[in-house]
């Protein structure tokens, strides 16, 4: 954990140690609120979250009277957190709740991180006790179900999958089947995310999902989104919240990119908090997101 703050820290530090600074200039002149605004907003925080946070540092500024480092950062902390959101259930539903095996779909545009976060979640499950069933239901790229089941294999996980270009939901089915068999605790469900037209995604991820829940109840529907992508990621997830319920939301790639703020953006965008974030490529690179966490990691 101490590894994974350190790695977040560095990487996303200029945001609200950029706030901070700002923050702490003797006069807090017009131009220096422009540029916390543009700070935030080059960090991906969205337009009208940066206004209201704006607006809040501004009056709470001005009450405070006397600015140490210490208030400031207290301050800027508090609103972070409140952006970020605190009250929000990230846990990852990986308990059913009945006898058959919690089911959770991974869904998100090819090269977003997809099977990797498929890996890294199955690691994280076993490593608890928990035995997990794989599906590799992107049978779009040619690569991702040998990638999966290698995650599998090294993990101690069982992929199900079936021929290249197969149909994903009768993979889904069987991966659910096979769950149930096993007595498996959770399967994880691979998908494909191809954005080529939208009735194709929804056709296709309908109907794994329809599929599924002819075995019982779908559990949680994560969308992975690439936190490098900015803007684009945001239009994703509008898309494939209107192809299907998305429950949380996985940001990968947070060590590459100093955009944190996306975090806000996408939250507000689908309603849905982000539940796990992507920290690098290795195995233990998946983190839960915890909002003071990731707020201290952005002050630095
Ligand atoms: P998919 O097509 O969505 O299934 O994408 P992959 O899982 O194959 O990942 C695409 C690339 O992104 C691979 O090279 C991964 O190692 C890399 N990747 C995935 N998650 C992360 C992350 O959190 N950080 C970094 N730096 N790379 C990641």
């Amino acid at each position: 954990l101490v590894r994974l703050r350190a790695r977040l820290a560095r990487s996303q530090n200029t945001l609200g140690k950029g706030l901070l600074t700002l923050l702490s200039r003797e006069h807090l002149d017009e131009d220096t609120w422009e540029e916390i605004e543009e700070t935030l907003l080059i960090a991906d925080v969205g337009v009208v979250p940066t206004q209201e946070l704006v607006e809040r540092l501004r009056e709470r500024v001005k009450v405070l009277g006397t600015r140490t480092p210490a208030d400031l950062r207290a301050l800027l902390k508090e609103e972070l957190l409140t952006l970020v959101g605190t009250d929000f259930d990230r846990a990852v539903k990986t308990e059913s709740g009945v006898d058959t095996p919690a089911v959770v779909m991974v869904v998100g545009v090819n090269g977003t991180g997809k099977t990797t976060t498929t890996g890294k979640l199955a690691r994280v499950l076993v490593a608890d006790g928990r035995s997990v069933v794989l599906g590799a239901a992107d049978t779009f790229r040619a690569a991702a179900a040998d990638q999966l089941q290698t995650w599998g294999e090294r993990v101690g996980a069982r992929t199900v999958r079936g021929p290249e270009g197969g149909d994903p939901a009768s993979i889904a089915y069987d991966a659910v089947k096979e769950g149930i068999a096993e007595g498996a605790d959770v399967v994880l469900i691979d998908t494909a995310g191809r954005l080529h037209t939208k009735t194709g995604l929804m056709d296709e991820l309908g109907k794994v999902k329809r599929v599924v829940e002819k075995h019982g109840p779908l559990d949680e529907i994560l969308l992975v989104l690439d936190a490098t992508t900015g803007q684009n990621g945001l239009t994703q997830a509008r898309v494939f919240a209107e192809v299907v319920d998305i429950t949380g939301i996985v940001l990968t790639k947070l060590d590459g990119t100093a955009k944190g703020g996306i975090v806000v953006a996408v939250q507000r965008e689908l309603g849905v908090p982000v539940k796990l974030i992507g920290l690098g490529e290795g195995p233990d690179d998946l983190a839960p997101f915890e909002p003071e966490a990731f707020v201290d990691a952005l002050i630095g």
